[in-house]
């Protein structure tokens, strides 16, 4: 057992006053300073620790995930990639840097539908779903290959699933107790998505101004991923002012999002991507609600220190980084206060 001391602790929503964490099998737990035995291991660092940080949409096929965890990211959720490729990914991410990988199985697709049509999109990485008897199969070979979560798409571009397809996929893995993730993209998508029992939107819908009843009725069930930053990598978008509408009263009236980037589509930058945290701010959030889309298991360090001063927080969370046992303080950090 190990007790970690910083100069503040942010936990469960807020800072925390006089606490330290207590790291045992690899569980943090706050914990009173005052409670620490005698002789106890104690690392002590200055700064702010916080929980571990989770991107919810990655593609690793797409990018370095070792680069993207020193760039403060400790957890992600691959949403589209070979499950072969990324379950060997998976299994080597304890030892080798990585962060912890959770994946999705193949985007499951109608034959010819999204994205078995595009360059970016390997072999492998999509299924063509036949029937619902193949659906049941298609869900059955994810689960083997690993897949925690499915991945489904609904894309009003080309070839999609019927909707009583997309029923018997989602009753398929929620029988196997995996979640359901659509990639919705344009006019109808959504409404097919909701309908069919699906648990998670891989973007905050983009191509139009979805209707309040539906975005009322996804808050009370669904979870989005937030996917701004995709619009305009910067450069403010009609894309991106549309999705941040939807997410905004997806927001009020109570939905839960969770941080994600898309990290693969595009030039996102491999770290805590501040351009998507001030979109989310942009979106009603406060600095300690995004902090709360973002946390997982494991142990933050931001070594300046955790700043939710709206106009200085997506900066000062972007030098945050993962702490193992690896890290080390500088020589003349102080015990904390
Ligand atoms: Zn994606």
């Amino acid at each position: 057992m190990t007790f970690l001391l910083a100069s503040s602790v942010w936990w469960d929503g807020r800072f925390l006053a006089g606490s330290a964490l207590r790291l045992s099998g690899g569980l943090a737990t706050p914990v009173p300073v005052g409670s620490i035995p005698q002789g106890a291991r104690r690392r002590v660092f200055p700064g702010t620790l916080l929980p571990g940080l989770r991107d919810a949409h990655v593609h690793s096929g797409l990018v370095d995930l070792g680069v993207l965890r020193a760039g403060g990211i400790g957890a992600v959720w691959d949403l589209g990639s070979v499950p072969e490729r990324v379950a060997e990914l998976a299994g080597r991410a304890g030892g080798a840097k990585l962060p912890r990988i959770r994946y999705a199985g193949p985007f499951l697709t109608a034959p010819g539908g999204y994205p078995s049509d595009r360059g970016w999109a390997a072999v492998g990485s999509w299924r063509a779903v036949q029937s619902a008897g193949d659906a049941v199969d298609a869900v059955g070979e994810a689960r083997a290959a690993g897949a925690t979560l499915i991945k489904v798409t609904a894309h009003a571009g080309g070839p999609r699933l019927p909707l009583s397809t997309l029923t018997v996929i989602v009753e398929a893995a929620h029988n196997a107790g995996l979640p359901v993730v659509v990639h919705a993209e344009g006019a109808g998508t959504v409404v097919e998505a909701y309908e069919s029992g699906a648990d998670i939107l891989a973007h905050t819908p983009w191509t139009e101004p979805l209707d309040p009843g539906l975005v009322r009725a996804c808050a009370q069930r669904m979870r989005w991923i937030s996917t701004l930053d995709i619009h305009g990598w910067g450069v403010p978008t009609p894309e991106q002012n549309t999705a941040i509408g939807n997410l905004r009263r997806f927001l009020e009236y109570g939905g839960s999002v969770r941080y994600g980037t898309d990290l693969g589509n595009g030039p996102l930058p491999p770290s805590v991507n501040p351009r998507e945290i001030r979109a989310l701010q942009s979106a009603g959030l406060t600095p300690d609600e995004i902090l709360t889309t973002m946390t997982d298991d494991g142990v933050t360090w931001i070594p300046g220190g955790l700043d939710v001063e709206p106009t200085r927080f997506a900066d000062v969370l972007a030098t945050a980084r993962v702490l193992d046992d690896d890290v080390r303080p500088r020589p003349g950090a102080g015990e904390p206060s």
